[in-house]
C-alpha cells in the first residue's frame, strides 16, 4: 500500500484532510484549548495523515516485552533498600525525587496496614535504531512511563480513523464492498493497521483494581491538573468505566484531595463535604503528580501524603513512580539487575528486555562524560523529569557536563542518542497540514494489578499502542505542546 498523500494530488490531499477532520468531529480525537476570550473549548488533536510503517517483528517484541516491564516495575517497587540505593546520588541535586523518595520512606515506616494491591498503567517508549553492524533498525526503549502515561484513548482513535480512511479512500479503484462486507474489510485491514485494545483494557484494569477494592459504591478518584488540556483522552476512560462498569469517577485536583480528603477510621481515603461521611474512594488514577509544578505549596505534597498512606489502591503508588525514574532505568542496564528481579531461570525473558535497552550511564561517569562532552552528538542528557522538554541536546549538553558540579550531574543520566529512520508524512494541527520527513516515537501501554506478597498478578498484559510522529529536526516532543502528532503503525 503506498502512502496517499505522496501520490495523490494536492486538491485530493485537501479534501482527504477535510475528510479526516470530520471524521476526528464525530469520533471525539479531541483535545482542549483555551479560545481567544480565555474560555476553553476543544479542538482536533494533532494527527499523521497516514500510519507511518513499522516492522510486524519490532511490533510484536514491544508486545511481548510489556508484561515483562509490568514485572520488573512491581519487584523493584517492593525492593525498597535497592531502591534507595539506587536513588541516593540523585536526590541531593534534584529536591523533587527526593519528596517523593521522603513519603515512600515514610509511608512505609507507619504502623497502619497498607495496601498490597498496586495498579499500573505504564508506558514504554521506543525508537527505532539502526545497530552498526548493519542489521534492520530495531526498538531501544527511550523511556519507561509509571504516572500519567496519556494518549491510549486518543490512539486507540487514531487507529480508527486511518483503517477508515483507507477502507473510504485507498480501496477507490475496486468496486466497493456490500454493506455486509465492509465488516470483513474492516477486519482484513486490522491485520496491516492494529487495532489498540486500550479503549477497554484501560478501563477493564481500573474496574479490576477497584472490584478488588471490594467496595461496590466506592468512587475512583482521577487527579488531574487544573489546566488539562489533554481532557478529552481521560473522559474516554472515564466514561468507558461508566458505561462498561457502571463505575463512578470524580475529577479532582491535588488541591482538591487537600482541601476535602481524610482518611476514616479504617485509613479508607473518604473525599467530599467535611460535614458528613464522605464518599470512599477504591482507586486514586493519578493524571497529575508528575512533575514539580504539579505541587504548587505544601498542601498537593500533603495531598499526595494522604492517598499514599490510604488503603485506596493508587496507579501509581510512590514505588511504582520511582520505578519509572530515569536513573532507575539507568542503573537496570547494569549486568545483572534485571536478573535481580526477573531471575535467571528463563534467559530469554531477560535477553528479550537487555535487547530493548540503549546505552545508559550515570551522569557523573568520567568516562562517558569526557566522552559526550568531546562529541555531543552521539547522547542525550536527562533529568528525572517527565513530561517532555526537560532533555539536554549537543552544545548545551557539553558545555553542562563541563560546568556542573558533580553533585548535580549525578541527578542526571547520560543516554546513547537514537537516530530513527525518517519517512514522509502529511501532518495536520489546528487544522493546517505540513508535510515533510518525519521521526516517530513508539509506545506500548501495559496494564498491571499486582497483589503482593510474592503471589500471581490479578492482571499482567498489554494494553495498546501509541505512535508519535515528528519533523525530522524537532528535539523537542509533546502533542498538546503542537511539536508531535498522533499516528499509528501500518505494519510491514
Ligand atoms: P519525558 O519523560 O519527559 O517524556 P523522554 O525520555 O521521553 O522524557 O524524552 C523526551 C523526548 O526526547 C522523547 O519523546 C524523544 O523525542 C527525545 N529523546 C529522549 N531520549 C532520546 C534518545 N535517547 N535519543 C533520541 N531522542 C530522545
Ligand atoms: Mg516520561
Ligand atoms: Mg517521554
Amino acid at each position: 500500500m503506498a502512502p496517499l498523500d505522496t501520490e495523490t494530488t494536492a486538491d485530493a490531499t485537501a479534501a482527504l484532510t477535510e475528510y479526516a477532520l470530520g471524521w476526528s468531529s464525530v469520533n471525539g480525537l479531541g483535545m482542549g484549548v483555551k479560545d481567544p476570550a480565555g474560555l476553553w473549548t476543544t479542538t482536533h488533536l494533532p494527527f499523521c495523515l497516514m500510519p507511518n510503517a513499522l516492522p510486524r517483528r519490532e511490533f510484536e517484541k514491544a508486545r511481548r516485552l510489556a508484561p515483562l516491564y509490568n514485572e520488573l516495575v512491581d519487584a523493584i517497587s517492593r525492593d525498597a533498600e535497592w531502591l534507595e540505593g539506587v536513588l541516593r546520588d540523585v536526590v541531593e541535586g534534584d529536591p523533587f525525587t527526593h519528596e517523593l523518595l521522603k513519603i515512600f520512606r515514610e509511608v512505609r515506616a507507619q504502623a497502619v496496614p497498607q495496601q498490597p494491591l498496586c495498579l499500573g498503567i505504564h508506558r514504554s517508549d521506543y525508537m527505532l535504531h539502526a545497530p552498526d553492524n548493519g542489521e534492520p533498525p530495531c526498538f531501544k526503549q527511550v523511556e519507561l512511563n509509571t504516572i500519567a502515561s496519556s494518549f491510549g484513548c486518543m490512539s486507540a482513535l487514531t487507529s480508527r480513523l486511518h483503517r477508515h480512511l483507507i477502507a473510504r479512500f485507498a480501496c477507490d479503484d475496486d468496486e466497493p464492498p456490500p454493506p455486509g462486507e465492509m465488516h470483513a474489510l474492516q477486519v482484513e485491514l486490522a491485520e496491516l493497521v492494529p487495532e489498540s485494545p486500550a479503549l477497554t483494557a484501560l478501563p477493564d484494569g481500573i474496574a479490576a483494581a477497584h472490584a478488588a477494592y471490594g467496595a461496590a459504591g466506592a468512587l475512583v478518584v482521577f487527579v488531574v491538573q487544573p489546566r488539562e488540556t489533554n481532557s478529552v483522552d481521560q473522559r474516554v476512560l472515564e466514561l468507558g468505566l461508566w458505561e462498561l462498569h457502571g463505575v463512578k469517577v470524580r475529577r479532582m485536583t491535588l488541591a482538591e484531595i487537600a482541601a476535602e480528603g481524610r482518611l476514616d477510621g479504617r485509613s479508607g481515603l473518604r473525599v467530599g463535604a467535611r460535614s458528613g461521611d464522605g464518599d470512599l474512594v477504591s482507586v486514586v488514577y493519578f493524571r497529575a503528580g508528575y512533575t514539580p509544578a504539579d505541587y504548587p505549596t505544601d498542601a498537593e505534597w500533603q495531598a499526595r501524603r494522604l492517598v499514599e498512606s490510604s488503603l485506596a489502591i493508587k496507579c501509581p503508588n510512590i514505588g511504582y513512580h520511582l520505578a519509572g525514574t530515569k536513573k532507575v532505568q539507568q542503573v537496570l542496564a547494569r549486568p545483572g539487575e534485571v536478573e535481580r528481579f526477573l531471575g535467571s531461570s528463563d534467559p530469554s525473558r531477560t535477553a528479550l528486555l537487555r535487547e530493548s535497552f540503549a546505552g545508559l550511564w550515570a551522569g557523573d561517569d568520567d568516562d562517558a562524560a569526557r566522552a559526550a562532552a568531546a562529541d555531543p552528538r552521539g547522547f542525550v542528557l536527562k533529568p528525572q523529569r517527565e513530561g517532555g522538554g526537560n532533555n539536554i541536546y549537543g552544545a548545551a549538553l557539553a558545555e553542562k557536563l563541563r560546568a556542573a558540579p558533580r553533585a548535580e550531574l549525578a541527578s542526571y543520566v547520560l543516554m546513547q542518542r537514537l537516530f530513527p529512520p525518517r519517512q514522509r508524512a502529511t501532518l495536520v494541527g489546528r487544522g493546517r497540514r505540513t508535510s515533510g520527513e518525519t521521526l516517530s516515537e513508539w509506545g506500548a501501554y501495559s496494564v498491571y494489578l499486582g497483589t503482593g506478597g510474592g503471589a500471581a498478578p490479578l492482571v499482567n498484559e498489554y494494553a495498546g499502542h501509541l505512535v508519535r510522529t515528528k519533523m525530522d529536526g524537532v528535539d523537542e516532543g509533546g502533542v498538546a505542546t503542537g511539536y508531535s502528532f498522533l499516528s499509528s503503525p501500518v505494519l510491514v
